[in-house]
């Protein structure tokens, strides 16, 4: 257990229940729920439409012999995974969702979709393979477009210019605040464990009310600067603070702790299973950015409010630097901002097994990290499992040892 943790499990635990009940009584109520699957699909748009956007692409390995029932097993842990829940009806989330809005990104995923057709109705975003050109970006809206009719037909609720402007600023406001839990860590010493930053934001892809989501981010980032500022030398040593009846910090050596820690940059695959996460900061290091697309990739990239929304959608989304785009040189920029901005000491790019798309990239990334931004770079190829628990933590700690 990290020290003086403040967000946990329990904590997201807590959140997830809530949003769960509350969108089983939306649901009861007669809202359509959308299953979504990449953070191409803009979710302002359902959330327009009167339905509810739930994100799910799954990290448990727990589903994967139903998968590969239908699937191959060396294929990446993410596609099985989110298959197997569906395949198997184990995650409660995709039970209650309505239809499926899926992207054509990787080979893997898009046939994967084919085969989930199967269980619930799905429409396929045609998703162009360039980003931010003219022409890609026309193309996109035009899906848009498409998207936006079928979710009214599904819905039966028009998707007004004014009511999608709304979500449009409303989306932006969520981005803004989890891109502020980030900043956390820009500092000097970081404030924030990234376990701690996955728990207050990893229930960012199910939107019942994102309101209160806002608020329940915001309210963290005022618990974390508090428990920064009871670590300052102005206060006396080995006296207990409770931020609630849950939370005991010892105020006086968590800044210190802190500060000892290489800070590490984690990008790559979506880090839907923590593991490598959590052996990052097990071991000594803090990872002070997530450059997945959960994190740093869409949190940092706003969409534009004066311009038509769906336009303004295309043009937004398309800017998402993901591996399955062609070139895709905005992912390198990110990651030199991102270095700066974070004074990273050191980068862990996560690969999932059979992720090729992340997997030949990782050349690319590993020559601009080492070369351009002149920081180390490690490479960490693994699955939902925990049989390369042992050798990974040798290759980490190694790492962690060299950046110190
Ligand atoms: S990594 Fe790319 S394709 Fe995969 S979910 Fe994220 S944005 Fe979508
Ligand atoms: S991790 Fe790689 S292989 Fe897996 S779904 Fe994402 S892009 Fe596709």
């Amino acid at each position: 257990m990290l020290p003086h943790l403040l967000f946990n499990d329990a904590y997201t635990k807590k959140i997830e229940e809530d949003i769960y009940a509350r969108t089983v009584e939306k649901s009861a109520l007669g809202t359509k729920v959308v299953g979504i699957y990449c953070a191409f699909t803009p979710r302002e748009l359902i959330a327009a439409s009167g339905a509810i956007p739930v994100a799910l692409c799954s990290g448990s390995e727990e589903p994967f012999q139903a998968a590969e029932a239908h699937l191959p097993a060396n294929l990446c842990p993410l596609i099985k995974s989110s298959y197997g829940h569906a395949v198997a009806d184990s995650c409660p989330y995709f039970h209650m969702t309505d239809f499926l809005l899926a992207d054509a990104t990787c080979d893997g995923k898009k046939k994967m979709f084919e085969l989930l057709n199967r269980i619930k109705p799905l429409h396929l975003l045609q998703l162009p393979q360039t980003a931010s050109t003219p022409e890609s970006i026309d193309y996109w809206e035009n899906e848009l477009r498409k998207v936006a009719s079928l979710l009214e037909e599904r819905t039966g609720n028009p998707i007004t210019e004014s009511n999608l402007k709304s979500q449009i600023k409303l989306y932006n406001r969520l981005r803004s605040t989890t891109e502020a839990v980030f900043k956390l860590n820009t500092g000097d010493i970081p404030l924030v464990y990234g376990v701690e930053i996955d728990s207050i934001i990893g229930s960012g892809g199910f939107e019942v009310d994102i309101e209160n989501r806002i608020f329940d981010i915001e309210k963290a980032i005022e618990m974390i600067q508090k428990r920064a500022s009871l670590s300052s030398n102005n206060t006396k040593p080995n006296q207990q603070l409770s931020f609630n009846d849950n939370h005991m910090i010892n105020k006086n050596s968590f800044l210190e702790n802190m500060a000892k820690r290489p800070k590490i940059l984690l990008t790559g695959c979506p880090s839907t299973n923590k593991k490598v996460l959590h052996l990052i900061e097990n071991l000594g290091g803090v990872v002070v950015a997530m450059e997945s697309c959960g994190g740093l990739k869409s949190a940092g990239t706003l969409i534009e409010e004066t311009i038509e929304p769906i336009r303004a959608l295309a043009e937004g989304t398309l800017k998402i630097a993901c591996a399955c785009m062609t070139p895709n040189t905005k992912r390198v920029d990110l990651i030199g901002n991102i270095i700066d901005e974070y004074r990273v000491d050191g980068v862990v790019e996560l690969i999932w097994d059979a992720c090729h798309t992340y997997n030949v990239e990782s050349f690319q990334i590993q020559e601009a990290v080492n070369k351009t931004f002149d920081r180390p770079y490690i490479k960490i190829k693994t699955d939902y499992s925990q049989n390369d628990i042992g050798q990974l933590e040798t290759r980490i700690e190694a790492f962690l040892e060299m950046l110190k």
